[in-house]
């Protein structure tokens, strides 16, 4: 076996998947752990909590915003894959706009009679808002169901396996164990998400992965019609084809605790009345809760172990995992496979 993905989230397998699509063998391992934070995640396809649209976060969300319609072509639906745009009514029209434009997407800026007009599900906002029609978004729990046949057709093994240790040879990479199991490989990617740094041998002290929890809630059998995303400071609502709309998200630091809170499922509901009274008037159906690997605040850790030759990261990507899992694994396989 070349290379070994140890993470079996969206990073992990795109990782893979960009592997084999230069040729190399690829085994993933993954622990399928509570509380990972791909089937959790809404699915923005925009990296919304970054408003400079500069850097590195903001260059890796322009590659995902432009490979997700190649990635899900002919797998649109069971993807979740929609171009619902995203109305952005916590931030000055105007700000929103020049966000936008950083990010090499239009921009159309509605009166509120206008939004009230496109949007009667809609609150009526209080000033002019920002609208991004070409944000996209897919459905990551649906995603990654639907991407495991693409990863079959292009040879990638995939096992249940939570990886204990790294096997090396002096200071090269020989593979990975699980227990009393070895793989062999002669590359081991660390995608394993709010728990990378769990391995001692892969620890990087000066950049520790940790994970912060994100809570979602979630109601299903929504009529939402053409409702976009509405972003409103650090508050989202994303509604979906299949009926279902969620209100996100809580941005916690406890640890490994992948809990549901009833201070986050008031504080969300109430959010998603202030915007969605009458679509949003019952109780949610569904809350959950996801561990976000993050990292630096520049961005995601994406490259080589400084001291150990064949072991690479490819995580830290908190709160933008799913936009950026495009370019970071295009990245990565860069550096595997020059
Ligand atoms: C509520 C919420 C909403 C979000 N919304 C968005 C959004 O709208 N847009 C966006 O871009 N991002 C969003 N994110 C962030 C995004 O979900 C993450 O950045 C991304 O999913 C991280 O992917 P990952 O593969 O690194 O981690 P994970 O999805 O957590 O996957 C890591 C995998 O590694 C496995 N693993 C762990 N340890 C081991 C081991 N020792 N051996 C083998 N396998 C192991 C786990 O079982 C897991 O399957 C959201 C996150 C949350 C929680």
């Amino acid at each position: 076996m070349d290379t070994c993905v140890v993470g079996g989230g969206i990073i992990g397998a795109l990782t893979a998947h960009a592997l084999a699509q230069k040729g190399i063998e690829v085994q993933v391992l993954d622990a399928e752990r509570p509380g990972a934070a791909t089937p959790a995640s809404a699915g923005i396809l925009f990296s919304i909590f970054d408003p400079t649209g500069e850097g590195a976060w903001a260059s890796l969300a322009r590659y995902g915003h432009a490979a997700y319609p190649k990635l899900c072509a002919g797998i649109e639906s069971e993807a979740g894959f929609e171009r619902r745009g995203l109305l952005v009514v916590g931030m000055e029209a105007g700000q929103a706009a020049g966000w936008a434009k950083a990010q090499g997407l239009g921009c159309e800026t509605l009166s509120p009679s206008e939004c009230r007009r496109r949007f009667p599900q809609l609150a009526v906002p209080e000033h002019d808002v920002a609208l991004l029609p070409e944000v996209a978004q897919i459905d990551p729990y649906r995603f990654m169901g639907a991407f495991r046949s693409r990863l079959q057709d292009a040879g990638v093994r995939w096992e249940a396996a939570r990886v204990s240790g790294i096997l090396q040879d002096g200071d090269q990479v020989q593979g990975v164990r699980s227990g009393e199991q070895e793989w062999q490989a002669g590359q081991v990617v660390i995608a394993a998400g709010a728990w990378s740094a769990e391995l001692p041998e892969a620890a990087e002290p000066e950049s520790p992965v940790r994970p912060r929890r994100g809570q979602i809630v979630a109601w299903r059998s929504v009529e939402a019609g053409n409702l976009p995303i509405v972003l409103d400071g650090h508050r989202y609502l994303v509604a979906r084809a299949n009926g279902e709309v969620l209100a996100g998200a809580t941005d916690e630091d406890v640890g490994f605790d992948t809990d549901v809170t009833e201070q986050a499922r008031e504080e969300l509901t109430s959010f998603a009345r202030r915007w969605c009274p009458d679509l949003l008037a019952a109780e949610p159906d569904a809350q959950r809760s996801g561990l976000r690997p993050a990292g630096g605040a520049s961005g995601p850790r994406i490259g080589a172990h400084d001291r150990i030759r064949g072991l690479f990261f490819n995580t830290g990507h908190y709160r933008y995992g799913v936009v950026c899992a495009p370019g970071a694994a295009s990245q990565l396989a860069e550096y595997c496979c020059p």
